[in-house]
């Protein structure tokens, strides 16, 4: 059989009759003292006595224990409420119609509202707008399920003064004393958590950036890289982890720099910088690299982040802006900003060293005619190939830039530190280039042809500005330009009074066009029984200080400049509005016009265009009007000239070859050309009975020209010997001074009426 098992009080019964019995046996207790001596005391009493005693002894320790026991219990009640209430976790007790029962002081402290403006309120007014169906739901459902049911959610709930915090809610089913089923909440206050949370994942977002970075401890061992660092790096992370960043080193960077960036991370915990590196594949690369040191609470190095950024393409964008600043993007030359930074950089060389140094001005002689007749690709071609040229002839060191258009500047260094020798060094290398350029070029499928011209200044340290530098060596081109292209001229003084009379020239002619100076005499052409047949029309400018100036003065300035543009169209205008004036007058119907077309105004592109209108606006018979081309200007572009002259000789406009004979005077041309007239230049004419070679150059031309079907006009007639012997050798019409000077309007109009 089993043996029952001792009940726990029983066996106390026990333990407690046996403590009483040591304690009588030890004498610990006063025994119970009778009158009676113990002798006369029967057995039984005494035995009754005994268990008497036996019995007071546990009654006493029984009051003891129990004593002993309400202490404990008064301690561990208050133990309880201590932990109820200052536990770290807020406690709710809430009722099945979500009532709120009980709180504990944490939960109000958690929530910032007195206990009692909790309890009897519901729990959903705690719980944070946002959650509150949430709650609502979960509260549902915990009260269909069974008592025992646990459920932990997380919600927002709200503090008194409207702050939220999240909580964590461990939800207990269960029932109260009375049975009656109630929620047992436990919150835990997570907002920390949460926030680490957030916080973490932020940093996981900022570590797989766009930047590449790389974390090591503190001895530089790489512990940690991310994605744009393998994108970048082209190292995978566990190719580098364990190493150092030593492995990306392209040895571009010296000790020093490696120790300047080390200085700076010890002393401030950062640096940053641009670090040329090598990626797995072996490139070299540029990368804008931040590197910070990440400290223990006792400033112990624990770690270093390094980030990275690959500035490559933007170093090479620099670059190429860069070139794209400082060089002519059609040569690869210096242009006009770096050839500046290196005379200023060669002024400052040359005051050091006493040597000299030069600037050559080079022009290349009529580029703008080969870029309007062959076009801009060409020009560019040649310009290129100039360019090439240049560079062969200068040493390693000299500069060759292209300032503009067909402009280049050389600047020849270290120099002799006597000037005469510095020149003729200078000359020599000048000379050669000339000769280099002179050289024919192949553009495309046309031979081509130039020359060039050269201004040259020498230059050491005594001088003060560049620009004063670049000015006069343009006046020493300009003025080579002026004798007679090809050539090279050095720069001096007088040279620099030119220029400014040209520069005011140029503004005056300017005024000139802007206020409409310009006046048209008008020189007579006679037949010949001396009839004025008509007259070439030239320009004059009564200039308001000056006086008239001469054609021969301010026209080819206003052919380079282009204001002959203007100039020739008014021209154009004002002659052809003359000849409709004439038109109503019987007398003068009959007279023709002449007009002097300058080279780059004929070899605009629209020039015809320009000729058709201001005819057709102003009406004129096309036959009344005659244009005087050299042979120069013809012979520049044979084929866009006889375009051009067939164009406007089928509307009627006639065409003469002004000064023939002073040019190339090769006929064999001129029977392409739609020519009515060749007039004969008057110097050829001036030296009738003077020198009997001139004499038969006019013959030969009158003759050819008949037999060409021309009609020949000699200019400058002067003297009667001269008219007589043109009229012998069969001249059709003259025009000079024996006739009549050049007049204006009224004065030609007054001749006219003497005829
Ligand atoms: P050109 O076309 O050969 O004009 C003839 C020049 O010789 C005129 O000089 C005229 O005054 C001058 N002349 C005429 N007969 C005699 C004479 O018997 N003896 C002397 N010594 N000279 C005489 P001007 O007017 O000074 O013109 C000079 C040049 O200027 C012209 O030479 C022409 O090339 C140019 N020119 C004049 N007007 C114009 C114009 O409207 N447009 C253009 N593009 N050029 C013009
Ligand atoms: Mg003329
Ligand atoms: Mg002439």
């Amino acid at each position: 059989m089993k043996e029952k098992p001792v009940r726990h009080y029983e066996y106390r019964l026990q333990q407690l009759r046996d403590e009483a019995e040591t304690r009588l046996a030890l004498s610990t207790v006063k025994p119970i003292t009778l009158k009676i001596p113990a002798t006369q005391i029967p057995h039984a009493t005494a035995t009754l006595l005994h268990e008497l005693q036996v019995h007071q002894v546990e009654l006493e320790m029984q009051a003891d224990e129990l004593q002993r026991a309400n202490w404990n219990a008064q301690d561990s009640r208050d133990r309880y409420v201590d932990l109820y209430e200052f536990a770290p976790i807020g406690y709710f007790t809430i009722d099945a119609d979500g009532i709120t029962t009980d709180v504990n002081l944490k939960a109000a402290t958690m929530l910032g509202i007195e206990r009692k403006n909790i309890k009897q309120h519901r729990f959903a007014e705690f719980v944070a707008d946002k959650d509150k169906d949430y709650w609502n739901r979960t509260f549902v459902h915990l009260k269909k399920e069974a008592a025992g049911t646990e459920l932990a959610v997380n919600l927002q709930l709200a503090r008194k003064d409207g702050l939220i915090f999240h909580g964590q809610l461990d939800c207990l089913k269960t029932v109260d004393i009375n049975q009656h089923p109630v929620l047992r909440i436990t919150i835990t206050d997570i907002s920390k958590l949460k926030q680490a949370e957030a916080e973490l994942r932020i940093a996981a977002i900022a570590f797989d950036s766009q930047e590449g970075i790389f974390v090591t401890d503190a001895n530089s061992v790489i512990l940690k890289t991310n994605q744009a660092f393998t994108r970048i790096t082209g190292y995978a992370e566990e190719e580098v982890i364990g190493k150092t960043p030593h492995l990306f080193s392209s040895g571009h960077h010296d000790d020093a720099f490696y120790q300047a960036m080390w200085n700076s991370i010890n002393s401030t915990g950062l640096w940053n910088g641009e670090v040329w590196n090598k990626r797995k594949s072996g490139d070299l690369y540029a990368q804008l690299l931040f590197i910070t040191a990440i400290y223990d609470d006792n400033n112990a190095v624990l770690n270093y982040v390094g980030s990275l950024i690959d500035i490559t393409h933007e170093k090479a964008a620099v670059a190429q802006i860069e070139k794209l600043a400082f060089y002519d993007s059609l040569t690869n030359m210096p242009n006009r900003r770096l050839l500046l930074e290196r005379v200023k950089h060669a002024l400052a060389a040359t005051q050091r060293s006493g040597q000299n140094g030069a600037l050559l001005f080079i022009d290349v002689d009529n580029f703008k005619t080969l870029n309007d007749t062959l076009g801009h690709d060409i020009g560019d071609v040649l310009l290129q190939q100039i360019a090439l040229r240049l560079v062969s002839c200068v040493r390693e060191g000299d500069t060759v830039s292209r300032i503009g258009g067909d402009e280049f500047v050389v600047m020849l260094e270290n120099l002799s530190e006597n000037a005469e020798t510095a020149a003729q060094q200078t000359k020599i290398a000048a000379e050669k280039m000339l000769v280099a350029l002179n050289q024919n070029y192949v553009l495309g499928t046309h031979d081509y042809h130039c020359t060039s011209s050269i201004g040259i200044i020498l230059f050491n340290g005594h001088h003060a500005s560049i620009d004063d530098l670049l000015k006069q060596v343009d006046i020493a081109m300009y003025q080579a330009k002026r004798n007679g292209r090809n050539t090279l001229c050095f720069f001096d003084a007088k040279m620099q009074s030119i220029l400014e009379a040209r520069v005011k020239l140029e503004r005056d002619l300017q005024l000139a066009i802007d206020h409409n100076q310009f006046q048209i005499y008008y020189l007579n052409q006679v037949s010949q029984d001396g009839e004025t047949i008509g007259a070439e029309a030239l320009i004059r400018w009564p200039h308001p200080e000056r006086g008239l100036v001469s054609p021969l003065e301010f026209i080819p300035v206003a052919e380079e400049n282009g204001m002959i543009l203007d100039i020739g169209l008014w021209m154009l205008e004002t002659v052809c509005q003359q000849l409709k004036l004439w038109e109503g007058n019987a007398r003068n119907k009959q007279l023709h016009l002449a007009v002097n077309v300058s080279s780059r105004q004929f070899y605009q592109p629209d020039f015809v265009a320009q000729v058709m209108a201001i005819i057709e606006k102003t009406a004129i018979d096309p036959s009344k009007l005659e244009l005087e081309l050299t042979e120069t200007l013809v012979l520049d572009n044979i084929d866009d000239a006889i375009q051009k002259m067939s164009a406007l000789n089928k509307f009627g406009i006639t065409f003469s070859i002004d000064d023939f004979g002073t040019g190339y005077s090769s006929l064999a041309y001129l029977t392409q050309l739609p020519l009515t007239f060749l007039k004969i230049d008057q110097s050829f004419v001036r030296n009738i009975g003077v020198k009997p070679s001139d004499a038969i150059i006019v013959q030969t031309i009158i003759g050819m020209a008949k037999s060409l079907g021309m009609r020949v006009i000699a200019e400058g007639v002067e003297t009667k010997e001269q008219h007589l012997f043109l009229q012998h050798n069969g001249c059709s019409l003259y025009q000079g001074f024996l006739f009549s000077k050049p007049l204006p309007l009224f004065e030609f109009e007054r001749l006219l009426t003497l005829n």
